[in-house]
């Protein structure tokens, strides 16, 4: 299997030559990767309680003047797009329970250098906010969808009528022409992983991009990361039994999923390895959490304070700088310990 995911890398890598090719200057890191692309947690609360993710009880949230103000977190990617930045993703805990999430789009689609704004999003609140988000600047989704079967998805998230609430969210993503859409699945061995088949067939006749993604170990999910982790590698072979699987480049966004199509789909079927094989070579992003700290990698305990030095009328460039410096090659999380993940709970607390 690992030569599929060879001959996707190719591919894959065609295509990222000719985006590169095309694009003005950027930031780039210690190991020579640009970074253009910046994930910005807006709050650490959540509506759900997937059982991957978060505990039933919550975590211990950040107080409301910890946070970011939206005007704050503008002025962070006005700093960072001088510096090359070119796209971001709003993204949580859950982004859409702050309130007025399209006053934050607005700031930062007016921002000079930024061509792209996504969200990612378990779609509960996306109804009602998905014109409004469209109408203010956001240009594509990822909606988190763990199962096709209602009584499942409330299970794996632990809030009882969340189903109704994300179709209703998913169709109106698709109403306020969202493209692409991408849908995550976190593949659970017992949980979800008998709708492999079911997913992959919806992209037969959907223009969606299924990502299958391995569960990462974190201190509050051990028992599911441990025991439920089902790697791609296998994801792949049991796709390669309902069809071909053609290695594509995979849609808009240059992140980290691999992605293959079946004849004649209108949409892909992609993986996300991190732990069964890393991806850390081709990294093009940062995180700023809600709590304004920017962190040069998923895990691992390095963070940079922004918020402080922005409260004080301090420059926050030579921050940025400093954080790309020290950029990590790549990740270190290791399957049932939480000793990779740099001491964060869970990732609510900074946004995938
Ligand atoms: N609440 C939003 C959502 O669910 O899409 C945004 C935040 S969520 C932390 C971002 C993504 O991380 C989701 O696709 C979620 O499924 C994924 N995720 C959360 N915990 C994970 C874990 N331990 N391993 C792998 N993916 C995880
Ligand atoms: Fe909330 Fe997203 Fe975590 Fe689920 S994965 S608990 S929706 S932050």
């Amino acid at each position: 299997m690992s030569d599929l995911l060879g001959q996707a890398a190719a591919t894959r890598k065609a295509a990222e030559v000719a985006r590169a090719a095309s694009a003005g200057p950027a930031m780039t890191d210690g190991f020579g990767r640009r970074i253009e692309y910046l994930r910005i947690s807006v709050t650490d609360k959540c509506n759900l309680r997937c059982v991957y993710c978060m505990p039933v009880e919550g975590l211990p949230w950040l107080r409301r003047d910890e946070i970011l103000t939206y005007e704050e977190i503008a002025e962070i990617v006005r700093v960072l797009a001088r510096m090359g930045l070119r796209r971001v993703r709003l993204t949580g805990g859950e982004p859409l329970v702050r309130r007025d999430l399209p006053a934050l789009v607005e700031l930062l689609a007016a921002t000079p250098g930024i061509e792209d704004i996504a969200l990612s999003t378990n779609a509960v609140l996306l109804a009602d906010l998905a014109e409004p988000l469209r109408a203010a600047g956001v240009r594509r989704v990822n909606i988190s969808l763990d199962s096709l079967r209602p009584e499942r998805i409330d299970a794996i998230a632990r809030r009882p009528g969340s189903h109704g609430r994300i179709m209703r969210g998913i169709e109106a993503a698709e109403r306020a022409g969202f493209a692409p859409i991408k849908v995550n699945c976190v593949v659970m061995r017992g949980r979800n992983d008998d709708e492999l088949a079911d997913f992959a067939r919806m992209t037969l006749t959907r223009p969606w991009h299924v990502r299958f993604i391995e569960v990462m170990p974190l201190a509050e999910n051990l028992d599911v990361s441990a025991r439920e982790f089902v790697s791609a590698f296998e994801v792949l072979e049991r796709l390669r039994a309902i069809g071909e699987l053609e290695p594509v480049a995979g849609p808009e966004g240059n992140g980290p999923a691999t992605y293959f199509q079946f004849p004649g789909a209108a949409g892909t079927v992609g993986v996300i390895t991190p732990m069964s094989h890393n991806y850390c070579e081709r990294c093009n992003r940062m995180r700023l959490t809600a709590n304004g700290q920017l962190r040069p990698c998923l895990f691992g305990d390095l963070q940079f304070d922004l918020r402080g030095p922005l409260r004080r009328g301090e420059p926050l460039e030579p921050v940025v700088r400093a954080a790309l410096h020290v950029k990590p090659e790549r990740h270190h999380l290791v399957q049932g310990s939480a000793a990779g993940s740099g001491g964060l709970l869970a990732l609510s607390q900074i946004g995938g």
